[in-house]
């Protein structure tokens, strides 16, 4: 089982070590052959408007989006999680994602004040103590379709508007979280995918 990292930008380092420790084998994703042979995908957190550009950039775009409409599996996350979304808030306006998250995502919602902010969340499928999780410029989840199952919500917020938002969510074979796993040492969330992943395959 190859699970691929989209590496157009960002943390894909951070996310080839945590899916290597899972024990999936991994490959970075550059150019379209790289899709070749994938069981999944991961898209990284980073920048996801320079993401985006990228994808056309290196032609990936058209065959990324063909191969997640065909069901590859994907996990997203914070900027991964805007580029799965089929709607984005707060976007850039020619900002283009790769859709197939019947979701509606703010970009960067938790505000200025706080660009950075940690937080204990329980997410659902995923046993065992609560999880530290990091979010940076973080998106949130606004409006979700009924296929969509939400997996996690803030759950200490300082600042009430982010009180209860939506941080974590799965569709099918697609999974996405506003905060990086891939940040801590905690595994959960990619074993989660990995599980996803040979369930699919
Ligand atoms: N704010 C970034 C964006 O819009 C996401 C930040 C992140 O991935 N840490 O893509």
């Amino acid at each position: 089982m190859t699970i691929g990292v989209l590496a157009l930008q960002g943390d894909v380092r951070e996310h080839l070590r945590i899916l290597t420790a899972c024990g999936a084998s991994v490959r970075p994703v550059r150019r379209t052959s790289e899709l070749d042979g994938l069981q999944g995908i991961v898209l990284p957190g980073g920048e996801s408007t320079t993401i985006d550009k990228l994808s056309r950039v290196f032609h990936l775009r058209e065959p990324l989006v063909a191969a997640l409409r065909g069901g590859l599996p994907a996990y997203g996350s914070c900027a991964g999680m805007i580029l799965l979304a089929d709607r984005v808030l707060d976007g850039l306006p020619d900002q283009q994602t790769f859709g197939g998250l019947d979701v509606t995502v703010r970009r960067n919602a938790f505000g200025r004040q706080v660009d950075s902010f940690e937080d204990d969340v329980r997410l659902e499928g995923i046993d065992g103590a609560a999880m530290h999780a990091v979010f940076i410029r973080a998106p949130w989840v606004e409006q979700v379709g009924p296929d969509v199952q939400v997996l996690g919500r803030v759950e200490h917020a300082r600042d009430p508007a982010a009180a209860g938002r939506i941080i974590a969510v799965r569709q099918g074979a697609l999974l996405a979280t506003s905060f990086h796993p891939e940040m801590s040492d905690d595994a959960r969330v990619h074993r989660y995918f990995v599980s996803m992943v040979r369930e699919t395959a």
